[in-house]
């Protein structure tokens, strides 16, 4: 029933890569990944640490379903078919090291930089890059940083810029129509063997904030790091709302 469409699944072989939320797998074909969504939580770059019931079935299946969606609207994805409750498979990718952050809303570490109210409207959408490094807890960087340190081409750079402001407009109309506001979220981009630019890694409750749009209660990972309580329900909600319609 999940891989529809894909005519051959490939074997699942050795661990390649272990993240904190997920793991990525190499498979029989050597251009595809198979990634599988973990229960694990991280916040606060590692230093708070726990688990989250069924959060990776959530987010594999929310992650299936946007990726599936911006695809049908033009975006490049890695998708190519959701496996089973915890695992999809993917065009093998290079993770461009430069995580982009969109901004609807002002939150998190963006509104504790500038002293202002979490859910101040922002306009036009901030757009940041951040250096993809746990270790030195992924610093924002400039154009001039990205490319002085060899991470992106300012070409590469503008790609990615349009691509997200392109993910931005898409999303929040999908999660409109859902009665949820996205304020915030991540991307990471991948480059194939042969140069191609891909959407990678996840969007999910554990990469976007996303409010009630009646009430603005947080349905997303604040819930974790921020000990709101009924995590689990939040993860489901956004589950249920994603796959209304
Ligand atoms: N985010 C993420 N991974 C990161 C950093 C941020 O997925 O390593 C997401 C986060 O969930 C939020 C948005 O990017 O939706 C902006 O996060 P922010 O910079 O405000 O950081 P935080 O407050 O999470 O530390």
């Amino acid at each position: 029933m999940y891989s529809q469409g894909v005519n051959h699944v490939p074997q699942r072989l050795t661990l390649r890569y272990e993240g904190k939320a997920k793991k990525v797998y190499n498979t029989s074909s050597p251009d595809l990944y198979i990634v599988e969504f973990k229960d694990d939580a991280t916040a606060f770059n590692a230093q708070k640490r726990g688990t989250i019931a069924n959060k990776g079935v959530v987010n594999n299946a929310v992650t299936a379903c946007l990726l599936s969606y911006l695809e049908a609207h033009g975006v490049p994805t890695h998708l190519v078919a959701q496996l089973s409750e915890r695992e999809q498979l993917v065009k093998a990718v290079t993770i461009i090291p430069v995580e982009v952050v969109v901004r609807n809303l002002a939150a998190g570490s963006f509104a504790k930089r500038y002293g202002v109210d979490e859910g101040l409207p922002l306009q036009p959408p901030v757009l940041e890059w951040c250096l993809k490094s746990d270790a030195l807890q992924d610093p924002p960087m400039n154009d001039d940083t990205a490319v002085a340190l060899g991470l992106a081409t300012p070409e590469q750079l503008d790609e990615l810029r349009a691509l997200s402001r392109r993910v931005n407009a898409l999303l929040s109309d999908f999660f409109a129509a859902r009665r949820l506001r996205l304020i915030d979220f991540k991307l990471e981009f991948g480059l194939t063997a042969t140069g191609q630019l891909l959407l990678a890694d996840e969007i999910s409750p554990d990469t976007c904030r996303l409010w009630d749009a009646q009430t603005g209660e947080k349905l997303d990972k604040d819930r974790f790091r921020r000990d709101l309580g009924r995590v689990e329900e939040a993860y489901q909600e956004v589950l249920r709302r994603v796959m209304e319609g």
